[in-house]
């Protein structure tokens, strides 16, 4: 493995692959959105968050990315797949409210959390009820290819002559075509419209109770749910892509279904990266409101729940995300916030003590060689499939050369300005364009340090003056009041520098 090119870990290979993009310089990266039918939870949230440093690093790189997140208005039904309500219109039932309204109230809710995380937003946000004619032409494709079939009014995708034609179905969720056929030929009497179990709707015919459907060759229907990120991935990414993203649990059946779809309309694969988030736990179980285990983001916020002993900001629970592997699972628990917390403060205090030094020194070998060794490790974690904790942990290890120069222990005060500079941008990357934080104190502490680094600036410029003119006695007030008050003036030949003893 090569650190300088980016490696992730492909679900659809399940094999760590470099990264080459399809298109020199470009990237197309499709991730499933939210299905709007109530308040964004904080498993979606930590999804997002990962895409969101994944997308920023590839923006980093220097990849010019259309990055596609939808949202998801219909078709996604309660039992999640092809059974039950609407998940939207149950809850516009539920809460006396026109669909669409329910559709905005949560996609409201959704973008304001995802600034609250200060996530960036994506190139284009489709809604699957924008893009029920595209959804449509799909099926018509797969009809044409012989892959779907028509009953009732409803179009279900031919699972088992595709996978007979196809060894595709199946790969990305690892599930075993032949076990799911045979454990599916005993139902087959339960579901009397499909020709087998495991055959899935792309288009289903609305009863006249329901409220979202549109007219088509075949009924008043509703698209299905995985039918919408195919048609939406291919409108705007083309047939053919580099990454599709989502949560651990849309691999089966909403991704599998998904490939076969586009496979199915047009027998192209639809991307060659596949990245899965894993999922966040919390104190080692699933999260789950009907266990009592589980806590909204607007109470971790707050401090309003018997699972936490204090509130945690949006940036240090999004500290606490970025100290795992997307791939893992993630278990939230008060310990582990308080540990996030505290590492939280120590990088941004370091962070900002180093963007306020203008005083470098004559050189150190040994503490520049290790800082620049530092620098290349945090890009080449980066590299390794996004490993946002080991790369932060190459800056956690960068704190304490930070904190003695500080302190002005032997050796690091020399560390010459060129490095230091190096060092500052690494930080500034890193902590905010590449992780997306903000110092939530900065406005207290770097307004401080801003208004006395400019102080200082003006200071040595009297004295400069007063020793153009000759005027000793305030050119050497100016070193010994300085002195008193611990601050030591360095002449060199690029001018003079000032650091705190
Ligand atoms: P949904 O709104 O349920 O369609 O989910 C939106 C995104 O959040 C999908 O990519 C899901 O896989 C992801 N997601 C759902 N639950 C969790 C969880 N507990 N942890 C991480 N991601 C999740
Ligand atoms: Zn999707």
């Amino acid at each position: 493995m090569n650190t300088q090119d980016l490696y992730i870990q492909n679900s659809l290979t399940r094999e760590k692959e470099k990264f080459e993009p399809i298109e020199e310089g470009f990237i197309g990266m499709y991730v499933c959105g939210p299905t709007v039918y109530s308040d964004v939870h904080l498993g979606n949230c930590r999804t997002f968050v990962s895409f969101d440093v994944i997308y920023r690093y590839l923006l980093h790189l220097g990849y010019k990315v259309r990055y596609v997140r939808n949202i998801t208005d219909v078709g996604h039904l309660t039992d999640d797949a092809d059974q039950g309500e609407d998940k939207i219109a149950k809850r516009a039932k539920l809460e006396k409210l026109e669909p669409m309204e329910v559709v905005q109230k949560y996609t409201n809710g959704f973008h304001d959390m995802m600034d609250v995380f200060n996530t960036k937003k994506p190139s284009i946000e489709p809604r699957a009820t924008g893009h029920i004619m595209e959804q449509i032409k799909m099926v018509e494709a797969i009809l044409d290819n012989g892959l779907a079939y028509e009953s009732n009014g409803s179009v279900y995708f031919n699972t088992v002559k595709f996978a007979s034609e196809n060894e595709e179905y199946g790969k990305l969720s690892g599930r075993v075509i032949d076990e799911l056929m045979s454990e599916s030929r005993d139902d087959l009497k339960k579901q009397d419209e499909k020709q087998h179990p495991s055959d899935f709707a792309i288009w289903m015919r609305a009863d006249e109770t329901h409220l979202m459907k549109w007219e088509s060759p075949w009924s008043i229907g509703f698209p299905g749910w995985h039918l919408e990120c195919s048609a939406m991935s291919t409108k705007y990414l083309g047939e053919h892509f580099d990454i599709h993203g989502g949560g651990n649990d849309l691999k089966f059946p909403h991704h599998e279904n998904e490939i076969a779809q586009n496979m199915g309309a047009c027998n192209c694969t639809p991307a060659n990266y596949w990245i899965h988030t894993n999922m966040l736990l919390m104190n080692g179980r699933k999260m789950a409101k009907s266990d009592n285990n589980s806590i909204t983001p607007e109470q971790l916020f707050t401090g309003d729940s018997e699972h936490i002993s204090k509130a945690y900001s949006p940036m240090i629970v999004k500290f606490f995300m970025l100290q795992s592997h997307y791939g893992s699972t993630l278990d939230l628990t008060d310990a582990g916030l308080l540990a996030a917390e505290k590492g939280y403060k120590r990088i941004m205090e370091a962070n900002r003590y180093l963007q306020a030094i203008e005083n470098g020194g004559n050189g150190n070998e040994d503490v520049e060689e290790k800082i620049g060794t530092l620098i290349n490790q945090a890009q080449a974690d980066m590299n390794d499939d996004f490993n946002t904790p080991k790369s932060l942990s190459r800056l956690f290890e960068l704190v304490p050369i930070i904190n003695s120069h500080k302190d002005g222990k032997e050796g690091f005060s020399d560390i010459s300005q060129q490095v230091i500079d190096k060092l500052k941008q690494t930080f500034s990357i890193y902590l905010f364009d590449i992780f997306g934080l903000k110092d939530e104190f900065e406005s207290e502490g770097n307004a401080i340090s801003s208004k006395f680094s400019g102080l200082m600036e003006l200071i040595i410029d009297i004295r400069k003056d007063a020793r153009t003119e000759k005027n000793w006695s305030t050119s050497d007030k100016i070193r010994d009041k300085l002195q008193e008050l611990d601050i030591q003036l360095k002449d060199g030949k690029e001018g003079t520098h000032w650091s705190l003893n």
